[in-house]
């Protein structure tokens, strides 16, 4: 089956799916001297058969270099999607002939000759060259960053978030296609300080799956049914009783259902002084709904008081994302700063790479943070003491930590990751912590500890913003 097909300047151009058919695709003559490699996004099977001509190579193995992706047909997103974490140069301009790569894409052709095919691959010389001035992108916990960041440089475009209706978290990163979890790569982009957020939207997720496919609406305070109904009050001043209208409707007018009266005049015997709400799945009668979400994916209630909020950001690139870049690796604080405490931004850094490791390859992680009354400690000692003291408590505990503990100061305490470690041993650590800090230090220090194990880390991140 041949994709595209054309005779240009004299050569067979196109790419041709078909086994052991000849296929040549040409450049154009305005760069007569540029030799391309192209990783066509076909099958391997398919891509084995395509033949190279001297201007043009057909890259076989991913992991060989080349300079270009060209999509021949929509299935190709799948083909891109397998190949990216392994590919040589995941950055590379991608030429395509469908809309399906979304903001990835640099050039789509809407008419897929081959002529046009070589005109738009022709055109991204410029490109091409930007990212091959950069270091390739090495593999590693560092290379979604790395790929994230030279994509934003290269193509000089902000990250942007978009709507992905079909995706549960309803929000996605168009130009990170392929990217797994690129919100969680853009956040430690962003925590890096090597991206800047800029608001986008905040979504509400919910209480039971996580999910932001969430549709609001007004439920009944007891059952959480949407099957509400509204109805007038009538309110009799004879009595004081007020209900529904319906319970007042009677073949002769309205009837008091408390005290049996005819109520005749409005204004005079009686008034409608609002609307009440029914529920007609358990009959509870309200004034106020309350808002709530139910969720799409799992089908469950959260109220709209306890729904938990997302913020999602479009992510600038900034010049420190240059120098990562540059550097081929993102900045971590090196093996000296964790010794004797790193940044509180590198300590979220770490903190965050290291939970998600962990749970990746299911291993415990446990965090804690120690904090002093440090108020309590400045009637005592006063603000300069007080400074000191937190100072000498800070060393104690780094000199009573083992050497891959990563820790970071507080304003008056400290926080620290210990990886591969559970709760009870992070507990017999500062045991050891509390018994060195209450012989070495006078005056006798009040230490609060929380211990955060596994996903609850989440909560100590969020804090720590
Ligand atoms: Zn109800
Ligand atoms: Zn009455
Ligand atoms: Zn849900």
């Amino acid at each position: 089956m041949t994709i595209w097909k054309a005779d240009f300047a004299s050569d067979q151009v196109g790419v041709v799916r078909e086994s052991g058919t000849t296929l040549l695709l040409h450049r154009q003559k305005a760069a007569p001297d540029k030799h391309w490699r192209i990783l066509c996004l076909v099958e391997d099977q398919y891509r084995k058969n395509l033949r190279s001509s001297d201007k043009i190579e057909f890259v076989s193995d991913p992991e060989d270099d080349f300079d270009l992706f060209v999509a021949p047909n929509p299935s190709a997103k799948g083909v891109f999607e397998n190949i990216l974490a392994r590919c040589s140069n995941p950055a590379a301009p991608l030429v395509t002939t469908s809309s399906v790569f979304g903001a990835r894409a640099d050039i789509v052709v809407a008419q897929p000759t081959a002529a046009s095919v070589a005109a738009a691959i022709a055109s991204l010389e410029p490109l091409v060259a930007r990212v091959s001035a950069l270091p390739r992108i090495p593999q590693g916990a560092d290379r979604n960053g790395l790929l994230a960041l030279a994509l934003a440089y290269t193509r000089n475009s902000v990250i942007e978030g978009q709507w992905e209706p079909c995706s549960p978290q309803m929000i996605g990163y168009p130009l990170l296609l392929g990217i797994a979890n690129a919100r969680s790569v853009l956040e430690n982009l962003a925590e890096a300080g090597l991206v800047r957020r800029r608001f986008y939207e905040r979504l509400h997720v919910c209480d039971h799956c996580d999910s932001s496919q969430l549709h609001a609406r007004e439920s009944c305070i007891n059952c959480h049914s949407s099957h509400l109904t509204e109805h007038s009050l009538v309110h009799h001043y004879s009595c004081g009783f007020q209900a529904a209208q319906r319970t007042f409707e009677h073949r002769d007018g309205y009837v008091c259902p408390k005290c049996h009266k005819l109520l005749r005049h409005y204004g005079v015997d009686y008034d409608k002084p609002g609307m009440v709400v029914e529920c007609q799945a358990c009959g509870e009668s309200m004034t106020e709904p309350e808002v709530g979400f139910i969720c799409a994916s799992c089908g469950r209630y959260t109220s709209g008081d306890d729904a938990g909020r997302r913020d999602w950001y479009h992510y600038e690139f900034l010049a420190d994302g240059l120098s990562a870049l540059r550097a081929s690796a993102l900045p971590h604080a090196d093996s000296a700063e964790v010794r004797n405490g790193c940044s509180l931004r590198d300590f979220r850094l770490i903190l965050g790479h290291s939970l998600s490791v962990a749970q990746q390859h299911r291993r415990p992680i446990t965090a804690w943070r120690l904090t002093i009354d440090a108020d309590g400690l400045a009637k005592q000692v006063g603000r300069r003491g007080a400074v000191e003291v937190c100072q000498l408590m800070r060393e104690l505990v780094v000199e009573n930590m083992r050497s891959g503990d990563v820790v970071a100061g507080l304003p008056a305490g400290i926080v620290a990751c210990l990886s591969e470690t559970d709760a009870a041993s992070a507990e017999a650590e500062l045991e050891r912590i509390r018994g060195a800090i209450a012989r070495t230090i006078q005056p006798h220090l009040e230490i609060n500890i929380e211990i955060f194990e596994n996903e609850r880390i989440g909560v100590l991140l969020q804090d720590l913003q």
